[in-house]
Formats: C-alpha cells, sequence, structure tokens
C-alpha cells in the first residue's frame, strides 16, 4: 500500500470525520426528526465516543498520557459499551413505544477495565492493557451481536437474521486479532499511528465495519418504527386486541384457505347490558370492564385464533381449523369464563356476561361477510333467548 492508504494519520482524520458525522445524523434523527429517540441518542453517543477515541489517540506523543493513552482507551471501550446498551431497546415492543437502555450491563464491564488499565502503569510493557481493552471490547460486541441475533433470529428468516448481525461478529474477529498478538508478541503495543500494515489493514476494515453497522443500525431503527406503526394500525387502543381492520383481513385471509378445504369458524361476541353498566358505575367503569371481558376472553383461545374487536362493547373470534361443534364449545368456555369473573368497580360489583353467535365458514359462502352475519345472528338469537348464551343462526 501507498500514498493515502499507508499515512495512518490521514486514515484516522478520515475516520473521524465519518464518525463525526454519523453520531450527527444520529442525533438529527433523535431530536429533530424524533426517530427512536433514545436509540438514536445512544447510537449518536457511540459515533461521538469513537470520534473522540480516536482524536485522543492520535495526540500520543503531544497530549498528556493520561488523555491521550488513557482517555482514548476508555473511550474506545465506552464505544462499544454504548453499541451493547442500546441493542436490547430494538426489540422492544412497549405499549408506550418507548425504549429503555440497559446501562448497568454495560457499565459492569466498562467501569472495572477503566479503573484496571488506569492502575497499570502506562509504560513500557502494555500487554495487559492490550489484553484488558480489546478483552473488555470483544465481550461487548459479542453481547451486543448475540442480542441482536437473537432479536432478529425471533422475526427474520435466518438468512436474513445472519447478515445484519454479521458486521457485528466481524467487528468481535478484528478485536480478536490484538488480543491473539498480544500473547503471540507481548512486547508489540498496539498503536493505530504505526505506519505497519497490520495496523493499516486494521483501520481500514474497522473504518469499513464502523460504516456497516451504523448502516445496519439504521436498517434496524427503521424496522423497529415500521413495526411500531404497523402495530398502532392493527390494534384497539383501548384493548391492545387486533381492531376491526386487522381482524377483517385476518378472517379474509382464513376464507380464501376454505377453497383449499381448510375449514374456519367465528365467534361473534356482545356484551350484555353495557349500557346499564355505563349508566350506573360510569363510562371508566365500562372501559375497565372491557378490558376484564378481553383477558377472560383471550386465555379461552389458541395462539393461532385471532380475538378482535369490532367496535363498542362487540368482540369477534377467528378459530382456524375449527368446526362449528368446536366452535361453540370455545364460545361455551368464553361464556363460563366470563360469568364467573363478576366485574369489581370502586367497591361495587357487576355481573359481566356476554351472548355469543357461533357459525362455521361452508363451501358455498362466497364471502366472509356470509359467515359474520350467520355468527351475528346466533349472537342475536342468543340475545332474544334471554342473554348469556351461545347459539348458532
Ligand atoms: P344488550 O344486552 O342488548 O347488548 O344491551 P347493551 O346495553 O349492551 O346494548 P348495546 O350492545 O346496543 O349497547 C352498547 C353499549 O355499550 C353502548 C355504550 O354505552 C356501550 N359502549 C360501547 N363502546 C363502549 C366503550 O368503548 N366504552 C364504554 N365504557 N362503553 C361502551
Ligand atoms: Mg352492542
Ligand atoms: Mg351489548
Amino acid at each position: 500500500m501507498n500514498g493515502l492508504n499507508s499515512d495512518p494519520l490521514t486514515l484516522l482524520a478520515a475516520a473521524m470525520l465519518v464518525y463525526f458525522v454519523g453520531g450527527l445524523a444520529w442525533l438529527l434523527l433523535a431530536l429533530v426528526a424524533r426517530v427512536a429517540p433514545r436509540i438514536s441518542l445512544g447510537l449518536a453517543l457511540a459515533n461521538g465516543l469513537l470520534t473522540a477515541a480516536l482524536a485522543t489517540h492520535s495526540l500520543r506523543g503531544q497530549a498528556s498520557a493520561w488523555l491521550a493513552f488513557w482517555g482514548s482507551d476508555v473511550l474506545a471501550m465506552a464505544t462499544l459499551a454504548t453499541l451493547r446498551a442500546v441493542m436490547p431497546a430494538l426489540s422492544e415492543e412497549s405499549a408506550s413505544g418507548k425504549a429503555t437502555i440497559a446501562w448497568r450491563s454495560a457499565l459492569i464491564l466498562l467501569l472495572p477495565a477503566a479503573a484496571a488499565i488506569a492502575w497499570l502503569p502506562y509504560e513500557g510493557d502494555l500487554r495487559w492493557h492490550t489484553r484488558i481493552i480489546f478483552g473488555v471490547t470483544l465481550v461487548l460486541t459479542l453481547l451486543a451481536a448475540g442480542d441482536a441475533w437473537r432479536q432478529l433470529r425471533a422475526r427474520l428468516a435466518p438468512h436474513l437474521a445472519a447478515q445484519l448481525t454479521a458486521p457485528l461478529f466481524v467487528i468481535a474477529l478484528f478485536l480478536l486479532l490484538p488480543l491473539i498478538n498480544s500473547f503471540i508478541r507481548p512486547s508489540a503495543t498496539f498503536d493505530l499511528l504505526a505506519a505497519n500494515k497490520f495496523q493499516v489493514g486494521w483501520l481500514w476494515s474497522m473504518l469499513a465495519l464502523g460504516l456497516l453497522i451504523n448502516a445496519t443500525m439504521a436498517l434496524l431503527v427503521l424496522a423497529r418504527v415500521i413495526l411500531q406503526i404497523q402495530r398502532l394500525t392493527r390494534r384497539d387502543p383501548l384493548t391492545d386486541v387486533l381492531n376491526r381492520r386487522a381482524l377483517s383481513e385476518a378472517i379474509d385471509d382464513e376464507h380464501a384457505r376454505l377453497q383449499r378445504g381448510k375449514p374456519y369458524a367465528l365467534v361473534m361476541i356482545d356484551m350484555d347490558h353495557f349500557k346499564q353498566l355505563n349508566d350506573s358505575m360510569g363510562h371508566a367503569a365500562g372501559d375497565a370492564a372491557l378490558l376484564q371481558a378481553v383477558q377472560v376472553l383471550s386465555v379461552c383461545v389458541r395462539d393461532v385464533d385471532r380475538l378482535g374487536r369490532l367496535g363498542g362493547e362487540e368482540f369477534c373470534v377467528l378459530l382456524p381449523l375449527t368446526d362449528l361443534a368446536g366452535a361453540a364449545l370455545v364460545a361455551e368456555r368464553m361464556r363460563h369464563n366470563l360469568e364467573a369473573s363478576s366485574f369489581a368497580w370502586q367497591g361495587k360489583t357487576w355481573p359481566l356476561t356476554a351472548s355469543f353467535g357461533v357459525a362455521e365458514a361452508q363451501a358455498e359462502d362466497v364471502s366472509a361477510d356470509a359467515v359474520l352475519q350467520r355468527a351475528d345472528k346466533g349472537m342475536y338469537r342468543a340475545k332474544a333467548q334471554g342473554r348469556n348464551l351461545v347459539q348458532e343462526a
């Protein structure tokens, strides 16, 4: 290598510029666009710390040893500690959408390491510094990579998850090299300003990988934002079950499978005398009663079943691969459990019951609407026959 490539100081300056701009971009995303603000702020911090680590490292021989050696080493470790702390927040799906950053798990490694390299003298043989710094950054990177892998694996196909986490594992590999080197050639010190092939190649690789990680993190943040938006458009804000639109889509999908011989059934649910509950206990009590009803109903169904709120105090359950008798059984269990759970509010209790209509999809049903109408008819029959009952059309 020659020219620009082999001048470590120019390369270091280029890396600083890249991470500085990367940090600014994340800062804008956090403060102006307010996209995943906590995560973006964390990533802005990581880029800023790395810029500062490189800047202070380049001052070796000029500035005080504390700043140029200890300072730059701690900043470099703090970069990966921050990345590790941010990672668990990516998958979080809290209802508030606020991410919590796992600072504690990162500081547990960072602080003792910073103390240890402060305690060791920074002169002569630096092999223990190298081992501590690269050992700790390696562990932090592996923790971040493992966390990213677990989260992505739960949502994506294995090859996609592997591609997205690969840069982190490659970084870990590059951190392993100086660590191994400190055992093979204990006298060699790790110095980014050294113009040897290993250091220059290492710096180039880290620059490329740093960029790749920033790009990957941007992709992951985008995926998180998209998932959050999807969730908001598909869920009922009060009860967090599927809203009418999402449930309709699920039923339509299931209806398309009917032609391939896969049966399904619907259970229509309408709470009994809900107006009275509202009138005598207030609207807030009504809302709480709806939440309680959802809790009771949702434990009665399998994972493949879909519970949704059609609006007001009306719910519907989609039961794939279920016939009329099976649906009636599920509905009866729901009816019984709801009746058994009386609703308490500010010292008063109120009996919670609902009327249930069940229907099984038939080959001659042109659309899911026909099945819904039959389930609805069953529900009205239950109302007419005195409520707190399961009926078919
Ligand atoms: P029925 O047994 O015949 O179903 O009697 P009902 O009083 O439940 O009658 P209906 O289903 O027609 O009335 C629905 C009532 O549910 C109207 C409204 O007061 C109440 N309701 C609808 N949506 C909500 C809601 O989001 N929160 C609360 N608290 N009440 C609601
Ligand atoms: Mg109603
Ligand atoms: Mg009702």
